[in-house]
């Protein structure tokens, strides 16, 4: 993949500065893609935003006054957008007449999102002016469903609720505390302290929407918000359809984009031929549900054909604790376990796939 000879509209903006110069000697010989621009390079693409020494006293033109010039003072404060976990870097513009955040763009010096947001993060912009936005606690009066409610303060709200829960555990009814979250984005912590309270009373919106994939990272990798090193990886697989619309897509489809770049090859499962699937090398239209099978005959492949990576496995994984519990009675090596997992796997041929 190369740039294409500048157009006249791009050699013109590259000469003048407005964009980076994209097509100056060394880049087409190099390969021609992102993995050869240095961190200069790249910071230097970023060369329109404010750069961070400045963001105590940053000044732009007002663009409702255009053509006159009318010059703005803002204060740019580093935040997070949270309309979905991926939690991207943005930056909020904050006018120093009226102390208003009047528009957040990306933070290119966030670790993680590098200033490439979706469009969702600068529209965070909406949460703060939406005329319908919830301003106060709203406490219910008259029966349940008839609409009625009445403001209250927080100080009420923590006061009422607070006793409530006390109440409830010593009167030893720690089941009927139940808290639920929209988005748990806090890492775990207030389930740490439901959990201290005794309680098991957990819930957000991820119990349904990706339950069944934490489950499975939870079970085997103890952790349910994986990360890998898809810049690095040489093959990824894809379930679902995570470049363009699942969770955590930006900060990763910007990383899959970069390994493939590198060469690795994408494979996505999907049933639906989908934006992601129509970039990938291999797409795998499995029927819904059946997506398992594929996985188990994969694996099997993986283990009769000894493609797996062994120096990771024999370290990495608590294999002899599996032995110890399930076959106690097996020889204690890496060779068993493989022997074992063989066994367990004989069944899920591809054959077996084929016909789920
Ligand atoms: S991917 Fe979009 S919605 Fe999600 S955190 Fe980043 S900017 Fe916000």
């Amino acid at each position: 993949m190369g740039y294409k000879k500048a157009s006249f509209i791009e050699g013109l903006a590259e000469k003048i500065g407005l964009i980076p110069n994209l097509h100056k000697d060394g880049y087409q010989e190099e390969d021609k893609d992102m993995r050869f621009f240095s961190d200069e390079e790249i910071a230097q693409m970023y060369e329109n935003f404010p750069p961070p020494d400045k963001w105590d006293n940053w000044v732009e033109y007002d663009p409702k006054a255009w053509p006159k010039k009318v010059k703005k003072e803002y204060q740019i404060i580093p935040t997070t957008c949270f309309n979905c976990e991926s939690a991207c870097g943005l930056t909020a513009f904050i006018e120093k007449d009226t102390q208003k955040v009047v528009k957040f763009e990306g933070n290119p010096h966030h670790p993680g999102s590098r200033g490439r947001n979706c469009a969702k993060g600068p529209a965070t912009i909406n949460q703060v002016t939406d005329p319908d936005r919830i301003l106060f606690p709203l406490k219910r009066v008259g029966k349940r469903g008839e609409g009625e409610w009445e403001k209250v303060s927080w100080d009420e709200v923590l006061d009422t609720i607070g006793a409530r829960i006390r109440k409830a555990i010593k009167e030893d009814r720690h089941n009927e505390v139940a808290y639920h979250v929209g988005r748990p984005g806090h890492e775990g912590f207030m389930n740490w302290v439901l959990q201290s309270w005794g309680i098991d009373g957990h819930n957000s919106h991820t119990n349904i929407c990706s339950s069944g994939a934490r489950f499975g990272y939870n079970l085997w990798y103890g952790y349910d918000r994986p990360s890998p090193d898809h810049s690095e990886a040489k093959f990824i697989l894809l379930i679902s359809a995570h470049l363009e619309s699942g969770h955590y897509f930006n900060p990763h489809a910007q990383r899959i984009i970069e390994g493939k770049m590198k060469g690795a090859k994408l494979a996505t499962m999907d049933p639906r031929l989908s934006n992601t699937a129509s970039m990938s090398d291999y797409w795998l239209p499995t029927y819904p549900g059946t997506e398992a099978a594929v996985l188990l005959a994969m694996a099997k492949v993986i283990l009769d054909e000894g493609l797996y990576n062994r120096d990771y496995m024999e370290n990495w994984v608590n294999w002899e604790e599996f032995l110890n519990a399930q076959h106690p009675d097996k020889p204690k090596s890496f060779e068993t376990f493989i022997e074992v997992l063989k066994e367990e796997y004989k069944d899920y041929t591809t054959e077996y796939a084929e016909t789920e």
